[in-house]
């Protein structure tokens, strides 16, 4: 049995701030990248202890190399690097009994929880409608590949957010949001803890859960959070401009979708 694990960092414990988790020199990202390995470490043994053979885990924060690589056991195959085609995804199959959303954030555009984006914080994205997130996107995706979601970690925002998606997924809450820029936070071992017995119930729970399905055509529609932002979607194929603002895009499927929306975060991305 294989477990797949995408590790974001902004919603672990104790974080609270873009500087503990985008500034690689600073003291406060070296305490909140230990903590980041610890959970993720507390996930893959308390999987390996449930049965699992080998856990593959998407480092899937900034810069893609913030975990600790030797101090994860043997059977812990590391995926790491920068923004690529496939990120959070790469390597991703069927073969798969489960995937874990540690970290996660809430949506761009989200007026309450920490550090909410969607890739970007310059442009939100929904599909059929209603607005997507990171999380939503790669349950998905691997939905699409018959992989469920058993277990995501985050703020008590984000995992209500995700509760509308994915109601059979685990949800672990690492601290409580005050508004968008504070956060009573659970005790970090208390996390590792939680994170540690719930793998265990998600692994059993695996075989039951659905994972999500969706019927192509996928409508994606992107909203520029900002309009400089619009001439640049337009240069994009089979994007079409709505007539209320915001694009659209049909997609097969939903890798074909998340192309569009990894193209267009790189297309939004400062300086590019
Ligand atoms: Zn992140």
């Amino acid at each position: 049995m294989k477990l797949y694990i995408v590790a974001d960092m902004e919603g672990i414990a104790g974080v609270v701030s873009s500087q503990e988790v985008d500034s690689p020199s600073s003291p406060e990202y070296e305490q909140a990248r230990k903590q980041f390995t610890a959970e993720v470490l507390a996930v893959c043994q308390g999987a390996l202890e449930a049965g699992v053979e080998e856990v593959y885990v998407n480092d899937f924060h900034g810069t893609g190399c913030n975990l600790i690589h030797d101090r994860f056991p043997p059977q812990v195959v590391m995926i790491r690097g920068g923004f690529r085609r496939t990120s959070g995804f790469d390597l991703l199959d069927g073969s798969f009994a489960g995937l874990v959303l540690l970290g996660a954030h809430t949506r761009s555009g989200s007026t309450q929880g920490l550090l909410a984006h969607t890739y970007s914080r310059r442009l939100q994205f929904e599909i059929f409608g209603a607005p997507v997130g990171e999380f939503d996107l790669l349950a998905l995706l691997a939905g699409e590949k018959k992989v469920p979601t058993i277990l995501i970690s985050g703020d008590d925002k984000t995992i209500e957010q995700a509760a509308t998606n994915l109601p059979s997924t685990i949800g672990v809450v690492t601290k409580w949001s005050i508004g968008t820029r504070g956060a009573m936070c659970l005790h970090p071992m208390q996390v590792c803890t939680l994170l540690k017995e719930e793998i265990r119930r998600a692994v059993k729970n695996a075989p039951g859960i659905e994972p999500p399905a969706i019927m192509p055509p996928i409508p994606l529609v992107i909203r520029p959070l900002e309009p400089s932002l619009a001439e640049r979607l337009n240069w994009i194929p089979r994007v079409k401009a709505l007539p209320g603002g915001g694009f659209e895009f049909l997609g097969e499927s939903m890798e074909e979708v998340a192309n569009i929306v990894y193209g267009a975060t790189l297309l939004a991305s400062p300086g590019e």
